[in-house]
């Protein structure tokens, strides 16, 4: 069990992230499954109202609704008398079996004392708080009950140290400080008053709960990090499942990079000579805003001035995959999800990196999942269906693009057919490695690089592949003097939206974004390359539910692991730029590098 309290003495600045162990069942017995669904969920708190009538302890919320059934011992005793020991609570991760006296306390409480006598497995357990609420009786006898009874303190009263021994949490009714219906923000002097409170029963060393809360996500995350260590709710299933996805939903960057300022030096109306287009797979706008978060309010994708957007849908679905996302880029056409470089029928379809190839331009793909994955194929392959990964292989050999750097050896080299396509590309006169690490020592302007080191995730340890990648190909293509183009791909974006997973995503865009500088600095001593960055479509339905751009804390909420219908943006920098302002269909992204790169 969290308690805020020792937190506090460490530092006002952390919060906590709470587990099931800081929900409080209020009201169990009223629910559909009475204890069974809590318990189960490993709750911290379950809540029961009890009247004694007759000598028995009936569960019910008022007197109207007692039933002579529902007794405590049916409810709550015998259940946990028989499921207490193994159920996972412990002596430092306890249940609390909240018991609301709603009779008199001396006579009530007394019967329960006697009650308990028939469950000395209960009383006797370190696993179980037995707490009082309700009409306790005065904390000046609270020494008169066995030791197994627990309390529940009150802010406004004051304990001596032997009563505070006897408190197991505090309560207190939200509605005494405040009005906030849980939407947006706090005022500052209702802030205030909680605060206090708060402050004041950390001091005590005991944990806090609030009753009559607002009882949603947005209010479950203030009321956090106010330090509210026990959060009271009607809706167990929902806050249970909310807090489980906490920790992969949730994520502080610790190393913001500098970002570099882009000059945009180049004439007006100027046509661009170089071509670099850098996709983020499954990048949207909340990737990159929550990379803008955990980077401290900047990115360098962010100083890119000209911003439009792009319409992802494929022609068979509202909802594009890789294939069709990055073929509409690569090609001019919506085409069917699976589809690589063909169109829905599938005839092969004018790529880009050909018609480019035509005009005498190097080229280079870069990716840093496997190579012969969607969107990279779609820019040198032509098949009807992504998987077919040895066919997409063998279509680069066909396609006389001078380096590839990515992930995928095994479609090259450990192939079902027994060929080792390495062999070719050597003929043809490629250099070829599975080490990445000796990139450096390449000297050929022709090169193959498929390292699967590069597919390792940035939080793994990837290192910097996409960066080294992309400033090898600008000095082999420097050197020469021919135009060039490049096609890079950060594409475990979508991965991390996936996986639901927004370590991985803001991870991945912030390596994305330090690669996205070394091409803007390139382009402004060039002057003469247009940088396209965009996406092929969301992944994971990201919105952004809580964050803080001075200590580059964010909260996601995905809506689903696969990708969304969203429009995703354009960022154009260098020569020709501004014909990407506004809304486009992915499509005519392609239409407008043909006109801006006078390509018949
Ligand atoms: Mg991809
Ligand atoms: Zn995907």
């Amino acid at each position: 069990m969290i308690y805020r309290a020792l937190l506090f003495l460490i530092s006002v600045n952390v919060f906590a992230q709470p587990t099931s162990s800081n929900i409080f069942a209020h009201n169990d017995y009223e629910k559909k499954e009475p204890f069974t669904k809590a318990f189960g969920l490993h709750v911290g708190y379950i809540e029961a109202d009890i009247f004694l009538k007759d000598g028995a302890l009936l569960v019910a919320h008022t007197a109207a609704e007692i039933s002579k059934t529902k007794t405590l011992e049916n409810l709550y005793l015998q259940p946990l008398q028989k499921q207490l020991s193994g159920s996972g609570y412990s002596e430092s991760s306890p249940l609390a079996l909240m018991i609301d006296l709603k009779t008199a306390g001396k006579e009530t409480l007394g019967a329960l004392v006697q009650l308990m006598a028939s469950y000395p497995d209960l009383a006797n357990s370190k696993s179980l708080r037995i707490t009082i609420s309700g009409n306790m009786p005065d904390a000046s006898t609270w020494s008169d009950y066995p030791n197994y009874i627990f309390f529940d303190g009150r802010p406004g009263n004051s304990y001596t140290a032997a009563q505070l021994q006897r408190i197991n949490l505090v309560s207190a009714s939200f509605r005494d400080y405040t009005q906030w219906n849980g939407k947006g923000e706090l005022t500052s002097a209702d802030r205030k008053q909680l605060l206090a409170v708060i402050q004041k029963v950390h001091a005590w060393g005991k944990p806090i709960r609030f009753w009559a809360i607002p009882d949603f996500t947005n209010a479950w995350i203030k009321l956090n990090k106010l330090g509210v260590d026990i959060l009271n709710t009607d809706e167990v299933e929902q806050l249970h499942a909310f807090l489980a996805k906490w920790s992969s939903s949730t994520y502080q960057n610790k190393t913001p990079h500098a970002t570099y300022q882009p000059i945009g030096q180049w004439k007006e109306g100027q046509r661009p000579k170089n071509l670099i287009i850098m996709i983020g797979d499954g990048a949207g706008l909340a990737q990159f805003y929550s990379g803008y978060t955990a980077n401290r309010g900047k990115l360098n994708v962010f100083q890119i001035p000209m911003v439009g957007f792009s319409i992802t849908n494929s022609s068979d679905s509202y909802i594009t995959d890789s294939a069709a996302g990055a073929t509409a880029i690569a090609a001019g056409t919506k085409t069917k999800n699976r589809f690589i470089g063909v169109d829905s029928t599938g005839k092969r379809l004018p790529l880009l990196t050909y018609k480019l190839k035509k005009k005498k331009y190097q080229t280079a793909i870069i990716s840093n999942g496997d190579i012969t994955d969607a969107t990279p194929a779609s820019f040198y392959a032509f098949q009807p269906e992504r998987i077919m990964s040895e066919e997409i292989a063998l279509d680069f050999i066909q396609s006389d693009v001078d380096l590839l750097m990515g992930g995928g050896l095994k479609s090259f080299q450990q192939r079902k057919d027994g060929k080792k396509l390495f062999d070719v590309l050597r003929q043809k006169g490629y250099q070829t490695t599975s080490n990445f690490g000796t990139i450096d020592t390449l000297t050929s302007m022709k090169f193959v690089v498929l390292d699967d080191s590069a597919v390792i995730a940035k939080k793994k340890g990837r290192g910097d592949f996409l960066i080294r990648s992309l400033n090898k190909s600008l000095d082999v293509f420097t050197k020469s003097n021919s135009p060039f183009f490049i096609m890079l791909e950060s594409a475990q974006i979508d991965w991390g939206g996936h996986n639901n997973d927004l370590e991985y995503v803001v991870t991945e865009v912030l390596d994305f974004d330090q690669t996205i500088a070394e091409a803007l600095k390139f382009a402004d001593q060039n002057k003469e390359t247009l940088i396209l960055i965009t996406a092929d479509h969301e992944t994971g339905g990201l919105s952004l539910i809580d964050g803080d751009i001075q200590t580059g804390y964010v909260h996601g909420s995905f809506s689903t692991n696969d990708h969304t219908g969203i429009m995703v943006p354009v960022f154009a920098y260098g020569p020709g730029a501004e014909v990407f302002k506004g809304i486009h269909q992915n499509t005519e992204l392609y239409h407008l590098l043909m006109e801006l790169f006078l390509i018949k």
